[in-house]
């Protein structure tokens, strides 16, 4: 270990896109950051479609053009359902607030490393191939004292007055400070692989994502600029421990129980092995404590079939810059500000999750697949799809009465509701026993 223990204001870790957007935001308002990625970019990274209301984000950041410059034109969602016979497309120009009407599907390596290099240019001091291996906190809130390990001189210190942990599904803090709790609601594990020659949509809805839902979970279809297709499974975990072969066998089978996917993929090559991932839904007991925050996945994770992840991560980390300033200049107005940050990390992945949790039930499912805009329900629907959940943007009235609606249908037909809740309970009881027993 090294005698010197450097030191800085702010120390983050994870060059993921809430490390990155924390970095550059506290960097240009002159703050001293040190930005520490255990990678090196370009890497990969899983989480490629983006939502319209990324883009005001990128624009905060100066970003926008660069990654226009990357990215393909997403300019809604196709849903593809078993039990109907066509997919339905829900396009963002109908949502409530007219002016995001797109959004983009990006390679997360180049995305991920815009965004990285923009939080250098602005000053903040950035550290590839580092591993924030712990952090100690020191007494009465007065800092703490961050141990890295590089890839080239071994381990590092560092003493800073602020951690921002966006260490993503790692869970640095969460884990080291038993704060992690794993989703009792909901739990999937994915499968996925980048594919050439896939079947796009025609037109302007080429770059759409398409969701295909299927007995196991659901599958995603995501256009890259390049000509690549990337295409993923998110499933039940009885489903993925059943696999017997190898996981690319597995996925290739696995597309196959999804036959609208697989007519998509009939003339499409698989470019590389095909990766699985657990990534069972958790949240960490509390979004902050003495002289850290947590941002993004290192919070939180929900299950990605509305694309939330990435934007949730970039706004919980422009809330968080404004948060950590406050604690570091007004402590007497630190605990207002880490109370707001709070209620509006945990906003994202609740409202989604209001979503995903019904998303399996039938009279969900025919919401979607047959949207009607009754008194502009479809169009506060899409406003969340967006991702427009932190503007105040007024159509809470409507999304509520979208939900009274989902719930007078449930209890018009309570045999079939009661059936797919009953499955989905067992599906999720039957994971978190069997994990809790490992
Ligand atoms: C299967 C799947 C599909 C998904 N699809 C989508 C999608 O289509 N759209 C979407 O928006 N989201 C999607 N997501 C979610 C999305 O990937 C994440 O929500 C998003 O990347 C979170 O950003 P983040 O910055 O919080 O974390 P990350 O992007 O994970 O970044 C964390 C960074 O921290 C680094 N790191 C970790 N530990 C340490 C450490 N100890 N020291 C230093 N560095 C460290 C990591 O290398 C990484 O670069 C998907 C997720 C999964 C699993």
């Amino acid at each position: 270990m090294s005698d010197d223990v450097m030191s800085c204001e702010v120390l983050i870790v994870g060059g993921g896109p809430a490390g990155t957007t924390a970095a550059a935001l506290l960097a240009s308002r002159g703050r001293q950051v040190v930005l520490m990625e255990k990678a090196h970019h370009p890497r990969f990274h899983i989480g490629e479609s983006l939502l319209p209301l990324n883009l005001p984000l990128f624009d905060q950041l100066g970003v926008r053009e660069e990654i226009e410059a990357v990215g393909m034109l997403k300019y809604g969602v196709e849903f593809n359902s078993p039990t109907h016979d066509a997919p339905v497309t829900l396009d963002f120009s109908e949502a409530w607030d007219k002016s995001f009407p797109y959004a983009y599907q990006v390679r997360r390596s180049e995305f991920d490393h815009i965004l990285f290099r923009n939080a250098a240019r602005r000053g903040a001091e950035v550290h590839e191939g580092t591993r924030v291996t712990r952090v100690d906190f020191e007494a009465e809130g007065r800092g703490a004292l961050v141990t890295a390990r590089t890839d080239t001189d071994g381990a590092r210190q560092w003493r800073a007055r602020f951690v921002l942990d966006a260490s993503g599904r790692d869970t640095l803090l969460a884990s080291q400070l038993g704060l992690k709790q794993k989703n009792r609601r909901h739990n999937s594990a994915a499968v996925y692989g980048h594919f050439t020659g896939a079947e796009r949509l025609p037109g302007r809805a080429e770059g759409n994502i398409s969701i295909f839902w299927f007995d196991h979970g659901w599958c995603w279809f995501i256009p890259l600029a390049d000509g690549t297709t990337s295409v993923g499974a998110v499933c039940w975990p009885y489903y993925l421990q059943s696999r017997k072969t190898d996981v690319t066998s597995f996925f290739h089978a696995t597309i196959a129980l999804c036959p609208a996917l697989a007519r998509r993929l009939g003339n499409a090559k698989l470019v590389e092995p095909a990766t699985a991932t657990g990534n069972y839904s958790y949240a960490a007991q509390r979004t902050s404590g003495h002289n850290y925050l947590m941002l993004g996945d290192a919070f939180a994770f929900i299950d990605p079939v509305f694309s939330s992840g990435v934007f949730l991560a970039m706004n919980s980390a422009f809330v968080g810059a404004d948060t950590v300033e406050t604690c570091l200049d007004h402590p007497l107005q630190a605990p207002a500000a880490l109370r707001r940050f709070d209620t509006v990390t945990r906003r994202g992945p609740e409202q989604f999750s209001w979503f995903i949790y019904r998303v399996t039930n039938p009279r969900m499912r025919e919401l979607f697949m047959d949207p009607r805009n009754t008194l502009r329900v479809k169009e506060a629907l899409l406003a969340v799809l967006a991702g427009d959940i932190f503007r105040g943007t007024p159509f809470g009235g409507r999304l509520f009465l979208f939900k009274l609606i989902y719930l007078l249908g449930c209890a018009l037909a309570p045999k079939r509701s009661f059936m797919a809740w009953q499955r989905r309970r067992q599906i999720v009881r039957d994971t978190f026993h069997e994990s809790a027993a490992h």
